[in-house]
């Protein structure tokens, strides 16, 4: 091949041979246009009012090649628009040109690889694409060298770096964001061409777009008959998220990544992208990051794999990370190999902490270890306020907040039973606003309140309004230890209503339930007077007589009362322990099913812990 590839965004300008046919006569007056940073080749024919092949053809004049889709800078765009005719300017500044970023915060320092994670739908190829990613770039040195999971890898094209997440999917992104670490500078979202977009697509989409990290898109198994991009493509459009072929500024790639297909692609325009967000940092500092993943090796100790987001890590250095710390003794690369050092967007296994941090904890290096411990103690200080404050993100709370002009925002996740009611409690929410406050819906969805509900919620200092649907066990005990708010209705006006109070500054602090107790009912037995009663074994907490109640059915409330009676054996008790087996009779309620869930619960004020 003759020409070489294009050039990402950012690259020096080519030496531009005019297209002949469009040479300006002398003294024809120049049209201006303005053109962004980065431009895909599509739209740059449409800025320019010519076919995208005239396109092409100019740019393999100047020695570029590149497709359709292709991405360019401004520099090899202002070179084409010149030879048709147009004076170029470059519009607003950089790291305007990709949809969803964060405002683009001058960074100091010197540039520094991307940091990627892969989100996207069960099954649509993520931990595929990843491996391919990943044997597409083994270094030819390197080759035949045995790769290990340590929960990030580096690999090298064009002689710039990439560094990927090795845990892909949202929860994990989102719960990494819960405890205070974003790592991610770009999120690439699946979407299998024969599938399309699913429910977990569009919360990937939303968790990102909640974080304010870009999005990619790699629409995948494009080597599957039923493939469909074009499907793929107009889903998206329709929920708001345009491609650059579609007239916006969302980088999308058709890959397969089990054929090992467009993977060279999806790395260029990553590394567009890249370009497009300035992601800088300072070598030349003392390291700071985040814990990716840790665990406990029985013959080396705690590891733990680090992603270093500023400054050099070094072996020697003394790391405080969560509540572990320790003097680094060695680290090691995603191959296994030895490294003295780790510059930024570098993930480096370490060896020497004291205990197993979390992922998601950051970490940073101490002079000494006088000021390891003090940090530990000033930290785990913070760590007992801020679980105070968590406590507080209560939809009352924030009421506070915004009438004391602290918020100026309402986060909401809106889950409802069915998708039909989104829409309509989507629309009255995101209508109302007051002079202090608006609505913001980071996600809605049907189905039941899930973990990564909470965790979103938790990472975005956010509510969760459920209507007419359960919560999962797991996001309820998540939701409860994080105190995270979720309020359940099932009237739509009270709904609207409360949010609207809340926005106002007029909610009352509302009472919560905590629950007590549970138990699993393993029989059921007639007794005189009171009908039935559940033999049961306390699988959770405390069981008291006369505490409300409700009986759960496969998740879902099948009878809300209180405890009418409680027996031991055969004597009547006031209250049973974990583990215990005991007689529960339900007041005005008979029928129990083996396997059902007799929960207690008691009611207080939101706010208080
Ligand atoms: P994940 O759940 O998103 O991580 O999905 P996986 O990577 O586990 O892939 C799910 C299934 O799709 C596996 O059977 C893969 O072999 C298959 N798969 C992944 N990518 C492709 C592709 O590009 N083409 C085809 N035909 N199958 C693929």
């Amino acid at each position: 091949m003759g020409a070489k590839k294009a050039e990402p965004a950012g690259a020096g300008a080519e030496k531009t041979r005019p297209a002949p046919a469009q040479r300006q006569a002398p003294g024809a007056k120049v049209k201006s246009v303005e053109l962004p940073e980065a431009i895909a080749v599509s739209n740059l024919a449409n800025v320019l009012g010519t076919s995208p092949i005239e396109v092409i053809k100019q740019l393999m004049r100047q020695g570029v090649m590149a497709n359709i889709n292709q991405v360019i800078s401004y520099e090899i765009a202002a070179g084409v628009a010149s030879a048709f005719g147009y004076e170029p300017k470059e519009t607003r500044r950089r790291g305007l040109a990709i949809a969803g970023k964060r405002p683009a915060a001058p960074q100091k320092g010197e540039l520094r690889p991307p940091v990627v994670t892969i989100l996207g739908h069960v099954d649509h190829g993520k931990t595929t694409l990843l491996d391919a990613i990943r044997q597409s770039n083994v270094v030819a040195t390197e080759a035949g060298s045995i790769t290990q999971h340590i929960g990030a890898y580096q690999v090298e094209t064009d002689s710039r770096k990439i560094t990927f997440l090795d845990t892909p999917g949202h929860e994990a992104f989102t719960a990494m964001r819960a405890r205070g670490a974003q790592v991610t500078d770009i999120a690439i979202v699946v979407v299998a061409a024969d599938d399309g977009v699913m429910p977990q697509t569009v919360e990937a989409i939303d968790h990102a777009k909640a974080a304010d990290v870009p999005i990619l898109v790699a629409i995948n198994k494009i080597d599957k008959p039923n493939a469909n991009i074009e499907r793929v493509k107009k889903q998206l459009a329709d929920m708001g998220v345009l491609i650059e072929e579609w007239g916006g500024d969302v980088v999308c790639v058709a890959v397969s990544a089990k054929k090992r297909e467009g993977i060279t692609d999806l790395l260029e325009n990553l590394l567009v992208v890249a370009e497009v967000l300035e992601l800088k940092a300072d070598p030349h500092r003392p390291a700071q990051g985040a814990v990716i993943e840790a665990r406990l090796d029985k013959s080396r100790g705690p590891l733990a794999t680090v992603l270093v987001q500023n400054g050099t890590l070094r072996i020697g250095d003394i790391m405080v990370a969560g509540n572990a710390w320790g003097r680094i003794r060695a680290m090691f690369n995603d191959r296994g190999k030895h490294l003295k050092k780790a510059e930024p967007a570098t993930p480096a296994e370490v060896l020497g902490l004291n205990s197993v941090p979390r992922a998601g904890d950051t970490f940073t290096i101490v002079p000494n270890e006088r000021q390891a411990k003090e940090l530990l103690q000033r930290q785990q200080e913070e760590q007992k306020q801020a679980l105070g404050a968590r406590r507080l993100a209560t939809l009352d709370s924030l009421a506070a907040q915004i009438s004391a002009g602290e918020v100026k925002e309402l986060n909401l996740i809106l889950k409802t039973d069915v998708q039909g009611s989104i829409e309509p409690i989507r629309d009255s929410l995101e209508r109302l606003h007051t002079e202090q406050a608006k609505v913001r819906v980071i996600h809605s969805g049907s189905g039941s309140i899930t973990e990564s509900d909470v965790l979103l919620a938790l990472a975005s200092k956010g509510i969760i309004i459920g209507f007419n649907t359960p919560i999962e066990p797991g996001a309820k005990r998540l939701a409860e230890v994080e105190g995270v708010d979720i309020r359940s209705y099932q009237v739509i006006y009270n709904l609207v209503d409360d949010v609207n109070k809340a926005l106002s500054g007029l909610l009352k602090p509302a009472t919560v339930e905590v629950v007590e107790g549970r138990a699993q009912v393993l029989a059921v037995f007639p007794v005189k007077k009171l009908g039935k009663v559940a033999g049961a074994r306390v699988v959770e907490g405390r069981v008291s007589r006369d505490s409300p109640a409700r009986v759960l059915r496969s998740g879902k409330v099948v009878h809300d009362s209180r405890v009418a009676s409680l027996k031991h054996y055969q004597e009547f008790v006031t209250e049973i322990g974990p583990g215990q087996e005991c007689g529960i009779g339900i007041e005005g309620f008979a029928d129990f099913e083996v396997g059902d869930i007799i929960e207690t619960y008691r009611r207080q004020q939101a706010s208080s812990p």
